[in-house]
C-alpha cells in the first residue's frame, strides 16, 4: 500500500487466497475467476478501512453463477461464498473468461460494518461485469472518488489458479491533475496485469510502474480466513427458539450445520440440541 500526496494506491498478490477459495468451493474455472476477483477486490477495499471494521462485496445477479459474497477485514483476511461454483463457460473471443454471461444482470453492493450492523451500504448496477470497472463506477458514484482498478487471474482447468492479484488507485480531493494524468498514462502503457502476475512481478513493483516516486506506508500478508466457530453456530441455533430446537432434537440424532464460507461442518448431538433448547427457553 502506498501514498503519493493525495493519491492512495494499493496492490495485492492473492494467488494463495484464490487457490484456497477455488479448492474450498470446488469452483470450476469461470466461477473460480469471479471468486478470485471478488476476493482480491475485498482485500484491496480492506486496505481502505480501519480497526475492526469489515468490508463486504456482494454480487446479486440473475445469471447461472447466482450470488457471491466476500468479506474482508483491515488486516488482510478475506472469506467468500458463492451460490453456484460449478460454472465454466467457453472463453470470450479475446480469450478472457466470460464473466458477464456467468453473472447476468444485477447489482454490486458494497457494505462496511462493525459487528452485526452495516454502517454503510452502496449499490451500483452490474454493467461492465469485469468487477474492477463496476467497482470504479461504485467509487465514483458512491464515494465521489475517481479510481482506477485492475483485477486479474490466471486460471486453467488443469493447473488451477496460477496467479491472482489486483491494484487500486484512488484520487482524493486536491490530487494534482498532472500526477493523475501521469498515472493514467502509465496504466495505459504498462503490460496487462495478468502478464505482470505471470512474470512474477510483486505488488510493490506493480505500483512503482504506475507511481515511480511511491512511498510505501504499509505492507502486510493476506490470507483466507473464516470467522465461523461452534459458538457462533450455537448462537444461530438458540435464535431458532426452544420449540424449534426440541422438534429438531426429536427428529435428528445429529444436527449438522455447514459454514457457507469455508464449508466446515459443525455437528450437534441430540443432547447438545436439547441443552440449547433449554438455553433458548431460559432466554425467553
Ligand atoms: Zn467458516
Amino acid at each position: 500500500m502506498g501514498l503519493s500526496g493525495t493519491v492512495r494506491a494499493l496492490a495485492v498478490r492473492s494467488t494463495g487466497v484464490a487457490r484456497q477459495l477455488v479448492e474450498i468451493h470446488g469452483a470450476l474455472p469461470t466461477a473460480g475467476a469471479v471468486l478470485a476477483r471478488v476476493a482480491t477486490a475485498g482485500l484491496l477495499l480492506g486496505g481502505t478501512i480501519k480497526g475492526r471494521e469489515q468490508v463486504g462485496i456482494e454480487l446479486r445477479a440473475d445469471g447461472p453463477l447466482g450470488g457471491l459474497y466476500a468479506v474482508a477485514d483491515a488486516r488482510g483476511a478475506v472469506r467468500a461464498t458463492i451460490d453456484n461454483p460449478y460454472i465454466d463457460l467457453p472463453a470470450r473471443e479475446d480469450g478472457r473468461f466470460d464473466i458477464a454471461t456467468a453473472l447476468g444482470k444485477g447489482q454490486l453492493i458494497v457494505t462496511k460494518s462493525l459487528g452485526l450492523k452495516d454502517s454503510y451500504r452502496g449499490v451500483v448496477p452490474l454493467e461492465a461485469s469485469t468487477i474492477a470497472e463496476d467497482l470504479c463506477h461504485y467509487f465514483y458514484v458512491s464515494e465521489q472518488k475517481p479510481a482506477a482498478m485492475a483485477l486479474s487471474e490466471l486460471i486453467d482447468g488443469e493447473a488451477g489458479v496460477r496467479a491472482a492479484g489486483g491494484y487500486l488507485v484512488q484520487a482524493f480531493p486536491g490530487a494534482d491533475e498532472a500526477d493523475l494524468a501521469g498515472i493514467e498514462r502509465a496504466i495505459s502503457r504498462i503490460p496487462p496485469l495478468s502478464q505482470l502476475l505471470a512474470d512474477g512481478v510483486g505488488p510493490e513493483d506493480v505500483l512503482r510502474l504506475l507511481i515511480p516516486d511511491l512511498t510505501v506506508l504499509e505492507s502486510y500478508a493476506v490470507q483466507h480466513k473464516c470467522t465461523c466457530s461452534a459458538e457462533r453456530f450455537e448462537h444461530i441455533l438458540v435464535s431458532l427458539g426452544a420449540e424449534e430446537l426440541r422438534s429438531l432434537a426429536d427428529e435428528q440424532v445429529t444436527t449438522e450445520l455447514r459454514c457457507h464460507f469455508c464449508n466446515q461442518v459443525y455437528h450437534f448431538s441430540r443432547r447438545a440440541v436439547r441443552e440449547l433448547a433449554r438455553r433458548a427457553a431460559a432466554a425467553d
